[in-house]
């Protein structure tokens, strides 16, 4: 099993490789949305197939404030946003450490009276593989405390790090105390390296170095629609079909930045923004998962226990080491005043 776990892992950073450098060699990464053009000559039931639907989820919220915007200015841009982009009902998976702080419960009421839907994603952020499974229940179940007086509140748990454990056994045990809690499991299907691309923006602005905001926008974008993408091409391989996704985004600055324009980008493909609770309505939800690949996404984890998972493993997982900082870097979106006159 180890041997085989290092080969998948092995095909991951090959392929993405691949992929790597088809992306960093093409036009596409210079001008996304010139890529995506859809094409006239196509008949409409054509374009129809390629249809996709999508809902968005928020992590970690209610997030810290940064350099760029406190919690409180970030929140209100991101539920404004939604809001003028007529956004259906969004997740917002909370942290109770978090939201413990009045002005940070305040937040996720701002959510929830937009018509968004709040789940669980831990008290204390633990990751299952460092700890016991009985430490994680009772962390489940003291962010359960917090958040499900919440209007909206769902009871719907996310993994932290998206880490279902150790092994089989271990993710069994608090898969199980979710089913007796009454729990879903809020998987993904779309990973993505969303809060390192962020990260690498409060560095740059902490250096004081200055921002092209619009290639920024664009490489986010790029990046969240290729993940997207390849989640897409997964589910018609190992469902046969196309998927109801739900993508990961974190409650960051770059979402309040830019997320109305990541859903003008999906729209603009032909793809139809959903709302989390459609999307986990797919039947796809109720296939049994006992491995622990969910952190690759769930289709993945769903190729793995159909023992596919080695021939489909596609998705871009190394992308955080590789493409995100070579393209800031080649397409200059931080610069240094300093040096760059
Ligand atoms: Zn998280």
């Amino acid at each position: 099993m180890y041997y085989f776990n290092l080969r998948f892992l092995d095909k991951y950073r090959c392929l993405y490789l691949v992929l790597f450098l088809i992306i960093f060699n093409s036009p596409i990464a210079a001008s996304p949305l010139e890529s995506e053009r859809v094409d006239d000559s196509q008949s409409a039931s054509e374009l129809n197939e390629e249809v996709g639907e999508i809902a968005l989820s928020l992590d970690d919220a209610p997030m810290p404030g940064t350099v760029i915007f406190n919690g409180m200015e970030k929140t209100k841009k991101i539920i404004q946003a939604l809001r003028e982009a007529n956004c259906p009902a969004i997740g917002i998976f909370a942290i109770g450490k978090y939201a413990q702080v009045p002005i940070n419960m305040k937040r996720l009421h701002m959510y929830a009276e937009a018509g968004h839907i709040i789940a669980n994603h831990s008290y204390s952020h633990p990751k299952l593989n460092d700890i016991t499974a009985q430490e994680f229940i009772v962390d489940i179940k003291r962010a359960h405390e917090i958040l499900s007086p919440l209007p909206n509140f769902r009871p719907l748990f996310r993994f932290p790090y998206l880490a279902e454990g150790k092994n089989k056994a271990q993710r069994q045990e608090v898969i199980q105390a979710l089913q007796d809690m009454g729990y879903r499991e809020g998987y993904t299907t779309v990973n993505n390296h969303d809060y390192y691309i962020n990260k690498l923006l409060l560095d740059a602005v902490k250096a004081g170095e200055t921002v092209d905001y619009d290639k920024l926008k664009n490489l986010y974008i790029t990046i969240l629609w290729d993940c997207i993408k390849i989640n897409q091409e997964l589910a018609y391989k190992v469902l046969g079909r196309k998927a109801k996704h739900i993508l990961l985004l974190h409650e960051n600055d770059l979402v309040a930045l830019f997320i109305g324009d990541l859903i003008a980008h999906i729209r603009k493909q032909g793809w139809k923004i959903i709302s989390i609770e459609e999307a986990y309505g797919d039947p796809l939800a109720d296939l049994p998962v006992t491995n622990t690949y969910s952190f690759v996404g769930r289709i993945t984890a769903i190729a793995v226990e159909k023992g596919l998972g080695k021939e489909l493993a596609v998705f871009p997982e190394t992308v955080k080491y590789n493409y995100i900082p070579r393209a800031l870097k080649q397409q200059q979106i931080f610069t240094n005043p300093l040096t760059h006159k």
